[in-house]
């Protein structure tokens, strides 16, 4: 056996490449040597199956680490085929479907699921939050319409295993060869064969439950897992849960879409959670204790002698968490002087007499306080 190259060499990059250099690379190797481009040239075909081998090593932190140290010693203790453990064609294809899923086509042959048949479509579906299971994150269970896979044939869309047979289009490789002129000359490109859509195969007799589609209209029970800290427009996916496909084609994705529910006590400014509370002229002069709500239950909070109306306190941590980032927003609490439209004849006694008191005159010193609050509540909300 030839000695082996070393694996940076075949890639074409040093050795402190980054993943995202090794992917490049290979990709650039891969798609170089890639069959498709040279069908039926097995020195190509050798290094197509070299590049794979070299970038599944260097691609696995542990494996690369053993390379590093010991060569190809460190990694080629399994035994079995000359590139390690590609066998054959297919297996490159499917582990690396990442690099190889757009422009060529996949050719994993008739078994791969994802090779047959055509894809189904995404779904798109609205989910309203409460701030409190966005605080939290959450699950759904939601039954969502759609095509399903057809449970009589298991997908096939065939009536039983004699209804299918070879494609002859194909002669049941799934795809067919083109050459097409381009600038650089002539090129043979491959795509999937337009009698069996790649899968190899053609039905002769129908399943009578999807009328030979492989699926049928239907619901799926879906558990959604919503992370802490969405908001409103934001979109999450979850693969292979829209649609079913024709004739065993992989499903589409499922796009959930975020809608944040009204909430009774707050508004929501970026991760932080804005209630105003109302307080009556006694207790704002006089100062008090009272409860607020929070997202997680209520808490105590302590209104100093002579709070203003305007003053904004803040609740650290007791805001939305972060999507990207650890940590959390804040609870801003307004306070606002709440004042009663209907007062009975004792109230108004008190008010009169309060009317007339020294410390109830409004003086400059107020005037100037306020003004910074004004500031502030503009900081706070964006006005
Ligand atoms: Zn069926
Ligand atoms: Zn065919």
């Amino acid at each position: 056996m030839a000695e082996k190259r070393d694996y940076y060499d075949i890639l074409g990059v040093n050795k402190g490449a980054s993943k995202d250099e090794l992917k490049k690379s290979y990709r650039k190797v891969a798609l170089k040597y890639h069959p498709d481009r040279n069908p039926d040239d097995k020195g190509a075909e050798a290094k197509f199956k070299e590049a794979a081998e070299a970038y599944e090593v260097l691609s696995d932190d542990q494996k690369r680490a053993r390379y590093d140290q010991y060569g190809h010693a460190g990694v080629n203790n399994q035994g079995g085929g000359q590139y390690g453990g590609f066998g054959n064609m297919e297996d490159i294809f499917s582990q690396f479907s990442d690099i190889f899923g757009g422009g060529f086509g996949n050719r994993g042959g008739g078994r791969q699921q994802q090779t047959r048949g055509q894809r189904g479509s995404n779904l798109r579906i609205k989910v309203s939050l409460t701030l409190e299971e966005i605080n939290e994150g959450t699950t759904k269970k939601i039954k969502v319409k759609k095509y399903v896979g057809c449970k009589t044939c298991g997908g096939s869309g065939a009536k039983d295993k004699n209804a299918v047979k070879t494609c002859h289009t194909c002669n049941g490789s799934g795809y067919v060869r083109r050459v097409q002129q381009t600038f650089l000359g002539q090129m043979q490109t491959t795509a999937a064969c337009p009698t069996c859509h790649g899968s190899g195969e053609v039905i002769t007799s129908k399943c009578s439950s999807c009328k030979g589609e492989g699926r049928v209209y239907g619901e799926e029970m879906i558990n959604l897992e919503i992370p802490a800290g969405v908001s409103e427009g934001m979109q999450l996916s979850m693969n292979g849960k829209g649609n079913a496909g024709m004739n065993g084609g992989g499903a589409g994705d499922l796009l959930i879409n975020i809608k944040e529910k009204e909430h009774k006590h707050f508004t929501r400014d970026g991760n932080n959670i804005l209630y105003e509370l109302d307080v009556n002229f006694a207790d704002a002069a006089l100062g008090t204790s009272l409860e607020v709500p929070t997202l997680t239950g209520k808490v105590k909070i302590t209104l100093p002698q002579g709070t203003p109306s305007g003053k904004i306190f803040r609740l650290r941590g007791k805001g939305l968490p972060s999507i990207q980032s650890y940590g959390k927003g804040d609870q801003l609490i307004h306070v606002n002087i709440w004042v009663p439209t209907s007062i009975n004849a004792e109230e108004r006694k008190a008010l009169e007499i309060i009317r007339k008191g020294k410390n109830f005159q409004p003086n400059d010193v107020d005037k100037r306080e306020r003004k910074g609050l004004f500031d502030k509540m503009r900081d706070f909300f964006g006005g």
